[in-house]
């Protein structure tokens, strides 16, 4: 019987090379982040880049013949639960968002010439790319009302629209695209994906929205959220990435494995905080002795830790139905994790925060910000009341309503029942009573 929770010796010791070196390399950047620009950014990032490379960590995403490792989603699940106690981390390891989703993507759909111009640079670091599916104007939740179109214009394209939070929209050189090609389809084949470069004339970047994250201007650097204009932007038909019509099959090949990721790095964010609201405990002083000593602040390491456990394991056995069954079968697993993941992230870094006091809401502690960044969570990837009503849909496709509407486990029918089943063994004083 195949049932394992061990990690193999070998690479262990590659996540404890990850912890050391994410701790000790990324984790310092955070605390200049704000006092410096993107050059000096990645001028910071190149030899660390480098160091990831050589010792083959680099795109680990990737299939081999792509230049990444074939690792699989456990092992990835393991390694972005250490990414993800930095946001700095996964640059530095060839899986920044969106670039990570958009080479998939661009493996799984792009043509050679596209793989040649736009996905192998990528790899390489030497691009950066952005996705751009949301719109000010149409529920997110909802992208099969999407309204950016691209009008077939003789072998191309033009395309309109207005996008907004296209992460590194700002920093990218290209930008993927969801676009309605055809508005009268099914509403799963109306869009397709397009790779447009961002100096195409009539792609207008118009800010990086303003936002819990990063309240001021914070244009052109890592991590800002940009609205654009797609105004009669002119594409050649090598802009449109697999067939039209294949926008939402290809967007679910990104999102999938995806969400593992997501969900394990929320899991090293919700560590982090869990390990301050520890460190905390055991010597800020209070009516009594120490928060440790409070039984609320027991509860809360408890409730932390099971929640963490609980989310972890459940985001491991996903990733593990991926690897052995595919994508469509851990369809509900990833819905799961998503808002279970993140009422986790949220729980435990509200707990941290609050343990601190004043100094929690203050900068000289990164939990302020680790609060705005987990609120996030709840509604991106998917808003968790769309993933809960899938699961419940899911769920109750094995259920019917039952004869007379008197639910199966009522107590006086299967009394009755059970009367008629043993009227032979029963006394008939039991009987009657
Ligand atoms: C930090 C950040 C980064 C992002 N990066 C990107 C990116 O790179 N590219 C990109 O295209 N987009 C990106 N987004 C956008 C993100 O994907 C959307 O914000 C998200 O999909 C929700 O869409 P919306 O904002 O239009 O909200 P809406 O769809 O309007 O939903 C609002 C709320 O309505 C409720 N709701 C929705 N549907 C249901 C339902 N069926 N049942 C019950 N309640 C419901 C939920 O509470 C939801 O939060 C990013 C957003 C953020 C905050």
């Amino acid at each position: 019987m195949a049932w394992d929770f061990s990690t193999d010796p070998e690479f262990e010791e590659r996540l404890e090379w990850m912890r050391a070196f994410v701790r000790e390399e990324i984790w310092p950047i955070e605390t200049i982040e704000s006092e410096i620009g993107q050059a000096e950014l990645d001028r910071i990032y190149a030899p660390l880049q480098e160091r990831v490379k050589e010792r083959g960590l680099w795109a680990a995403h990737l299939p081999p013949d792509l230049g990444g490792q074939g690792f699989g989603q456990v092992k990835l699940g393991l390694m972005n639960e250490i990414l993800g106690t930095s946001i700095y981390a996964p640059n530095a390891f060839g899986c920044q968002a969106p670039d990570s989703g958009n080479s998939e993507i661009i493996a799984l759909a792009g043509t050679p010439e596209q793989k040649e111009r736009w996905l192998h640079p990528l790899l390489a670091g030497e691009l950066k790319s952005a996705f751009s599916m949301t719109e000010p104007e149409t529920p997110g939740s909802d992208p099969t009302q999407l309204r950016t179109r691209a009008v077939r214009d003789g072998d191309g394209y033009v395309l309109d629209g207005h996008k907004w939070f296209t992460s590194n929209g700002s920093i990218a050189d290209f930008l993927v695209v969801m676009a309605v090609t055809d508005p009268d389809a099914k509403p799963h084949r109306r869009a397709s994906m397009f790779i447009v470069p961002v100096d195409t004339p009539g792609v207008n970047l118009v800010r990086d929205v303003p936002n819990m994250e990063h309240p001021g201007q914070h244009f052109g650097m890592l991590g800002g959220h940009t609205e654009i204009l797609y105004e009669n932007v002119r594409l050649g038909s090598d802009a449109l990435l697999g067939e039209e019509g294949d926008g939402f099959l290809i967007a679910q090949h990104r999102l999938v494995p995806g969400r593992i990721h997501h969900c394990m790095r929320w899991l090293g964010v919700a560590r982090r905080a869990f390990d301050m609201l520890c460190e905390r405990s055991v010597y800020r002083p209070v009516r009594g002795g120490v928060l440790a000593d409070k039984q609320t602040v027991q509860n809360w390491i408890a409730d932390s830790a099971a929640q963490m456990q609980a989310a972890r394991l459940m985001t491991l056995h996903a990733a593990w139905k991926i690897d052995t069954y595919g994508s469509s079968a851990a369809r509900m697993d990833v819905s799961l994790i998503k808002f279970f993941g993140a009422q986790v992230l949220h729980d435990v870094v509200d707990r941290a925060l609050q343990a601190h006091g004043g100094l929690g809401y203050s900068t000289d502690m990164p939990l302020e910000k680790l609060y705005r960044y987990a609120r996030h969570a709840r509604f991106v990837d998917g808003a968790d009341e769309v993933h809960r009503e899938s699961v419940a849909r899911q769920i109750l496709k094995a259920y019917e309503a039952p004869e007379d509407e008197i639910p199966t486990e009522y107590v006086p029918a299967r009394r009755e029942a059970a009367l008629r089943k043993f009227a032979s063994l029963l006394d008939p004083v039991a009987v009657d009573g």
